[in-house]
């Protein structure tokens, strides 16, 4: 049975004035069932700002090489302090954070990252007037860094039932009471482990944009946001690149059925809502893009396709390389690899030379652009729109069941591409 209780994630933008913290306030105290809090570290206050966490993971590294931080430590306690006074609040913040600067050399970068979420989950709680309940209570990893999931929801059942409470994002810890962080943006993910544990009604993500849109709105400005998707299409998205929520967000969710609404808190009424139901609509839900992919093309005169894969499998494995497309010509195979997990290419390029392959060629700097559709196929479609432009396309792929297209661009054409095919689409996007 669902519990008459809303988890309620606030990002970093949406905590990082005082002013925002108010609305926080006046959200939380519009709906009596919103009774969860998670929290974000305080983020960007403008573009050129940089966020707590960016600037505790420069302090933990200050630290570990031993160079000097304390300009540092100021600049980071005077984030924190301002957004106190100015919230007019009357705990001793300032005790935690000398304290905290006294010991700095014993703590690991997971504790030192960890403050942001930490402190100003305090803040919040101070605030609200809400209790807080510290993440490293509650989200619980076996020593192999896995959530430990029997004890996270026995211990969020114990500790966050029938009250009002804040808890910080993005960290859990380890049996011994070690702190450990999640992946960057893993504050999405604590507020579904919640959500999840207390069966939560709705998991309400309140973040700076107005829910899921086909483009990222930084590309195409107007666009109206889409208003359903189901778990799997999230996830589809995710996986091509969206980057609205973190991706392993669903995974809790996905077992009580949980729904998720991302919206905008200045604008929360609109959103997108995310369950088992999606929509039965025809059209593109997204067109999405990622750069800085490495395209290998390799090419052997052998008889067979298998010997060719023989030669590079034992390659990739070697060096641990994770690829994102494999596409097999005659005697010809295209590995697609995002740079990240590229740094043994050519380790692998001069090994392959020594085997008499006969032609190695790179493409750097590519593009991924994918055309992810819902309930149809738009191949012709998508075609229509290439071939009107006669793009200079380096890879072009359908998924097996024709819901996934990906367009290879180069770099510096992305935007334009994208625009292109949100103009030639845009009749298919409900
Ligand atoms: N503050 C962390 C980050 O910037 C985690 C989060 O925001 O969820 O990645």
């Amino acid at each position: 049975m669902k519990i008459i209780l809303k988890v309620c994630k606030f990002g970093g933008s949406s905590v990082a004035t005082a002013n925002k913290i108010k609305m926080i306030k006046m959200i939380m105290d519009e709906d009596s069932n919103r009774r969860i809090l998670v929290t974000s570290a305080i983020g960007k206050k403008s573009e050129d700002d940089t966020k707590l966490t960016d600037l505790l993971y420069l302090l933990a590294a200050h630290v570990k090489l031993n160079i000097a931080y304390n300009m540092l430590y100021a600049r980071i306690k005077d984030v924190l302090i301002e957004i106190k006074n100015r919230l007019n609040i009357n705990f001793d913040l300032e005790s935690e954070l000398n304290e905290l600067y006294n010991h700095l050399p014993l703590y690991d970068e997971n504790f030192i990252v960890s403050r942001g979420e930490y402190f100003t989950a305090k803040i919040l709680s101070n605030y609200l007037g809400y209790q807080f309940v510290d993440a490293k209570d509650i989200i619980c990893f076996d020593f192999d860094g896995n959530l430990n999931e029997k004890e996270t929801i026995a211990k969020i059942k114990i500790n966050c039932t029938d009250k009002k409470i804040v808890v910080p994002g993005f960290y859990g810890s380890y049996p011994n009471g070690k702190i450990k962080l999640l992946t960057r943006g893993g504050s999405d993910v604590t507020g579904a482990i919640l959500s999840n544990a207390l069966n939560a009604e709705l998991y309400e993500n309140f973040t700076d944009v107005s829910g899921v849109y086909v483009v990222d709105p930084k590309i195409i400005r107007g666009q109206k946001n889409l208003s359903f998707l189901s778990y799997n299409e999230l996830r589809k998205l995710a996986y091509h690149g969206a980057s609205v929520i973190h991706e392993d967000t669903i995974f809790p969710l996905l077992k009580n059925n949980i729904p998720l609404k991302i919206c905008n808190m200045e604008d929360r009424h609109i959103g997108t809502l995310i369950s088992s139901l999606g929509s039965n609509q025809k059209d593109i839900l997204g067109i999405i893009s990622k750069k800085n992919y490495i395209i290998l093309k390799i090419e052997k005169n052998l008889t067979s396709k298998q010997k060719l894969l023989d030669y590079i499998y034992p390659k990739l494995f070697k060096y641990n390389i994770v690829m994102s497309h494999f596409v097999m010509k005659e005697d010809c195979v295209n590995i697609v690899i995002h740079k990240e997990n590229a740094t043994h290419i050519y380790d692998i390029i001069e090994e392959l030379r020594t085997e008499k392959i006969t032609k190695i060629l790179v493409d750097e700097d590519v593009a991924l652009i994918s055309v992810i559709c819902r309930n149809g196929n738009f191949s012709n479609d998508i075609m229509a729109v290439l071939s009107s432009k006669k793009e200079n396309c380096k890879l072009f792929l359908s998924s097996e069941n024709d819901d996934v297209y990906t367009i290879g661009v180069q770099n510096s054409d992305v935007i334009r591409v994208v625009e292109m095919f949100y103009n030639g689409l845009v009749d298919k996007i409900s």
